[in-house]
C-alpha cells in the first residue's frame, strides 16, 4: 500500500519541543518578542466582529497582503537594517506583482525548486546550510553540489561561481546570511556573482534572517531579472506559528510560482493570516525596533562566550553558532537542556562541534550564559 518513493524521503527534522519540563526555548530561531498589538487585534476583529470572512474562500493571491509587504518593503529599503536610508536603497519601488505569499517560506522553497529546478544538473548550494534544501532536492529527485564554507565559516562567492561554471548547474540557492553559520556575503559580492551568473539560470537567496543585520539583495532586483529573494516573517515578523513566507522577485518569476501554487493547493495563505499579515507589516516599526534589540543582545551574548573562552562565530542574524574550547557540541547541548535551557546541536559532520544559539531575551541569554560559563 506504501508508495516507492515513500521509502526515499529523508524529512526535515525541526528544533524539538519537549513537554517534560518548561524550559527556556532557544533552539528554532523564533522571535524573543510577541507580534504587535495591533496583530492581535485584527485577529481577534476578524474572528469576533467578521467571523463569515472564515466561512468563505480567502483571496488565493493574497493580493490586499501582497500590497503591504510590498509597502513594508518600500518603507525599509528592503529589510530594517537599511531603514535609515531607505531611498537610497531601493531605486525602483516593489510592486505587489512582484511578491508571492505561501504558508511559510518552506513552503515558498518547494514551490521554487520545483518551478525553477531541472533534474538534469546539479542546483549549486553550500556544504552548511539551511537543512531542507537536500529535504526538497531529494523529494523531487533533484542534485546538489555542495560547495564547502571556508574555515572561519565564511562563505567563498568564488568557490560557488567555480562550481556553477564546472557542473552546469540548473540554478543557485544559498541563505544570506547564511545558517547555523550566521556569517553573510555582501551586496558587492553577491552583485559580483549575478553579473557573471548565466542570465538564463534561478539565483536564490533566502534572506530569512536579513532583518538582523545585513543589506538585502532585494535592492539588486531591478537589475538582475534572475534573481529571487526569499524571506520569512517566522523570524523578524514575530510569526512561527502563523506560517507567512513570501518571496521577491520579477512578476514573470512570481506568475511561474502561482503556477506551481495553483497546480497543489489553491489557498496557502488562510484568511487570518492574511489580515494578521498586512496588520505586521503595517507596524514594521514595532519589528524594527526588536530586531535591534536582538541584535544588541546577540552582541553583548557573543562577547561574554567569548571571553569566557568559547569560540563564537561572527553572526549577523538572531542565533549565534558557538564551540566550547574542549567539550563537544552535544555534551555542551545536554548540559544545558539539564539546567532548563533549548539550544540546537547538529550532529552534522563539520559542525558537530558546535551548538547553535537563538538570541533570546537579555535575562534569557543572562541564564544561558551564567550555565555556559561554568562548563
Ligand atoms: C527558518 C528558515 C526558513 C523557514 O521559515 P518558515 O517561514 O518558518 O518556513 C527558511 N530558510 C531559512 C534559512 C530559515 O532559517
Amino acid at each position: 500500500m506504501y508508495a516507492k518513493r515513500l521509502q526515499q524521503l529523508k524529512p526535515y527534522v525541526p528544533g524539538e519541543q519537549p513537554k517534560d519540563r518548561e524550559y527556556i526555548k532557544l533552539n528554532a530561531n523564533e522571535n524573543a518578542y510577541p507580534p504587535s498589538k495591533a496583530v492581535s487585534e485584527a485577529i481577534a476583529s476578524t474572528a469576533l466582529i467578521r467571523p463569515e470572512v472564515l466561512a468563505r474562500y480567502a483571496d488565493p493571491d493574497a493580493n490586499a497582503l501582497r500590497k503591504a509587504v510590498a509597502d513594508m518593503l518600500n518603507r525599509t529599503g528592503g529589510c530594517f537594517c537599511n531603514a535609515e536610508d531607505a531611498a537610497a536603497k531601493i531605486t525602483s519601488p516593489i510592486t505587489p506583482d512582484m511578491i508571492f505569499c505561501g504558508n511559510g517560506s518552506d513552503e515558498v522553497l518547494s514551490f521554487v525548486f520545483y518551478a525553477f529546478f531541472d533534474s538534469d544538473r546539479p542546483i549549486v548550494t553550500l556544504e552548511h546550510t539551511y537543512s531542507f534544501y537536500p529535504v526538497y532536492a531529494g523529494y523531487y529527485g533533484m542534485q546538489l553540489e555542495k560547495v564547502p564554507l571556508e574555515k572561519d565559516w565564511s562563505v567563498n562567492p568564488e568557490a560557488l561561481m567555480a562550481a556553477a561554471e564546472r557542473t552546469g548547474t540548473t540554478g543557485m540557492i544559498f541563505a544570506n546570511p547564511n545558517a547555523p553559520t550566521g556569517r553573510a556575503l555582501t551586496m558587492a559580492q553577491i552583485r559580483s556573482m549575478l553579473d557573471r551568473f548565466p542570465k538564463d539560470r534561478i539565483f536564490v537567496v533566502d534572506e530569512a534572517y536579513a532583518d538582523f543585520g545585513t543589506e538585502s539583495a532585494i535592492s539588486l532586483l531591478s537589475e538582475y531579472p534572475n534573481l529571487l529573494v526569499i524571506r520569512t516573517s517566522s523570524k523578524s515578523l514575530s510569526f512561527a506559528g502563523m506560517r507567512l513566507g513570501f518571496c521577491v522577485g520579477s512578476p514573470d518569476l512570481i506568475n511561474a510560482i502561482i503556477t506551481v501554487k495553483n497546480s497543489f493547493n489553491h489557498f496557502p495563505v488562510d484568511a487570518i493570516c492574511q489580515v494578521a499579515g498586512q496588520a505586521a507589516c503595517a507596524d514594521y516599526s514595532y519589528y524594527a525596533a526588536n530586531a535591534r534589540k536582538i541584535a544588541e543582545t546577540r552582541d553583548a551574548f557573543s562577547a561574554r562566550l567569548s571571553a569566557a573562552g568559547y569560540r563564537v562565530v561572527p553572526s549577523c542574524t538572531n542565533f549565534v553558532m558557538v564551540e566550547h574550547p574542549s567539550i563537544a557540541g552535544a555534551d555542551v547541548y545536554k548540559a544545558v537542556k539539564e539546567a532548563g535551557i533549548l539550544i540546537r546541536h547538529f550532529a552534522t559532520p563539520g559542525i558537530e562541534n558546535y551548538v547553535r544559539i537563538t538570541i533570546g531575551t537579555p535575562e534569557q541569554m543572562d541564564a544561558l550564559a551564567s550555565v555556559m560559563e561554568k562548563l
